[in-house]
């Protein structure tokens, strides 16, 4: 069993910050597996805002969170991540990214570079001190790999006093793993 996937690793370096993180983004909630996570390890004060442009993701987010009885915390919102300045205007402590698509469904909806990169950019400056943000993308497709080499191009550029950028691929894996980035923001700035 292959314990050191993306989204697995994501989850661990988060979990001390989600434990204490009152305002809380899921910027793609799929099927609701990663908004479960972050409802089941946040405080009884956290707010996790979910955000999907698929009704039928957010209604399956929806169902697993209250089969968990999990979702009193959640908002869940029907629309872009690129619009997340629209709901939220306060810091952002912890936020995911998931991107791709949702898998088992048709593969015609899916995360675009231009959208993700306004939503990481926006989160990246409304991030609290301390503040992390988690970037899985999946350059095994065309479309995935035109996303990672935005999202590279991105967050390299954060500053070092400002920002701790870590990377992580699986190095001896064929075939375009997935890759891991990971935002921490250092400064009070
Ligand atoms: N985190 C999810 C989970 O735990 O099940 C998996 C996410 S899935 C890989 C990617 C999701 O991003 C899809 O459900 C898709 O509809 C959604 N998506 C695509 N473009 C989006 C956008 N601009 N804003 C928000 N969600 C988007």
């Amino acid at each position: 069993m292959q314990t050191l996937n993306a989204i697995r690793v994501a989850q661990q370096l988060l979990l001390s910050k989600v434990a204490c993180a009152t305002c809380i983004v899921d910027a793609t909630a799929g099927n609701g597996k990663d908004t479960l996570f972050l409802a089941q390890n946040s405080p009884e004060n956290g707010i996790i805002y979910a955000f999907d442009v698929q009704k039928n993701a957010i209604a399956t987010s929806k169902k697993r969170l209250m089969e968990h009885n999990a979702d009193n915390k959640v908002q869940f919102i029907l629309d872009s991540h690129a619009n997340v300045k629209s709901y939220i205007d306060r810091e952002i402590d912890v936020a995911m990214f998931n991107l791709g698509y949702l898998p088992g469904e048709c593969h015609t909806t899916m995360t675009m570079p231009e959208s993700t990169i306004q939503a990481v950019t926006d989160i990246t400056n409304q991030l609290s001190h301390g503040g992390i943000i988690s970037v899985v993308t999946y350059p095994g497709h065309d479309n995935g790999q035109k996303e990672n080499r935005a999202v590279r191009d991105y967050v390299i550029t954060l500053a070092a006093e400002e920002f701790t950028v870590l990377c992580l691929d699986m190095i001896n894996h064929g075939n375009n793993p997935p890759i891991l980035y990971v935002i921490e923001k250092i400064s009070r700035k």
